[in-house]
């Protein structure tokens, strides 16, 4: 039987000489891996829509357990300004690996949707750095390492003056040794950045500065907490 199944193309690799199997995170069975046979021929109407990043209504004769079978695809968007921008490939690509790695930690899927909505929004122009921190920040809860955004690691107490991605959340001043002091605004932020639905972003403001000290604050956190290495991370950092 031939499903219709909503998805977006994560990974591809080469199966036997025209044949290709590629990796599809779907709404409705999580990531599955299909064979798009002949897709390698220059005929072949499967050839372009089986790229990474191919984001549509997949026609698969479904086997549970099994490589399934594409046969058809129906574009739902193009994502062309991603497509066209080679920074934000970068991006789009780390969103991916990191949206499998962490749905293979905790197959939520409300991961899919993140996923989805990060990538329309970075095609439609939105910052593509604050949208992946948002990310991010967001994926720590699936990962199981979530910072305390409530209050103080050590005493709980309200009044939190910095951030220690070496304590893992929030410090007050009376717990703070020598960690550099961060803004209210950015710590106001980085609250925001874990409750916004990124769906119903509709306009960002926030300046370089505090938009740089919550990237670094997460590079550092995802290092010490998550165990997590992608090589497109180390991409995007270069670039
Ligand atoms: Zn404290």
């Amino acid at each position: 039987m031939i499903e219709k199944i909503e998805g977006i193309v994560i990974n591809e690799k080469p199966y036997g000489d025209t044949s290709k199997i590629i990796d599809i995170f779907t709404k409705k069975y999580g990531i599955i891996g299909v064979i798009a046979k002949g897709s390698r021929t220059i005929k072949s109407k499967l050839r372009s829509t089986t790229e990474r990043l191919t984001y549509g209504i997949f026609s698969i004769y479904y086997k549970e357990n099994k490589l399934s079978i594409l046969k058809e695809v129906d574009i739902l968007d193009t994502l062309k300004n991603i497509r066209k921008d080679i920074k934000l490939i970068a991006y789009a690509t780390y969103l991916m690996d990191l949206s499998s790695q962490v749905y293979k930690h905790s197959y939520n899927d409300t991961i899919y949707d993140i996923l989805i909505s990060s990538l329309k929004k970075i095609n439609e122009g939105f910052d593509s750095q604050i949208i992946t921190n948002i990310v991010e920040l967001k994926y720590l809860d699936y990962l199981g390492v979530m910072p305390n955004l409530s209050g103080c690691i050590v005493c709980g107490s309200r009044s939190v003056v910095t951030l220690s991605s070496s304590k893992g959340g929030y410090l007050c001043s009376k717990c703070r040794i020598n960690e550099p002091l961060i803004s209210d605004k950015t710590m106001k932020l980085i609250r925001m950045y874990y409750y916004v639905d990124i769906e119903k972003i509709e306009k960002i403001n926030i300046s370089d500065q505090i938009k740089n000290q919550i990237n670094l604050f997460l590079d550092n956190y995802y290092e010490r907490y998550t165990g997590l290495y992608l090589k497109s991370k180390e991409f995007l950092k270069k670039i």
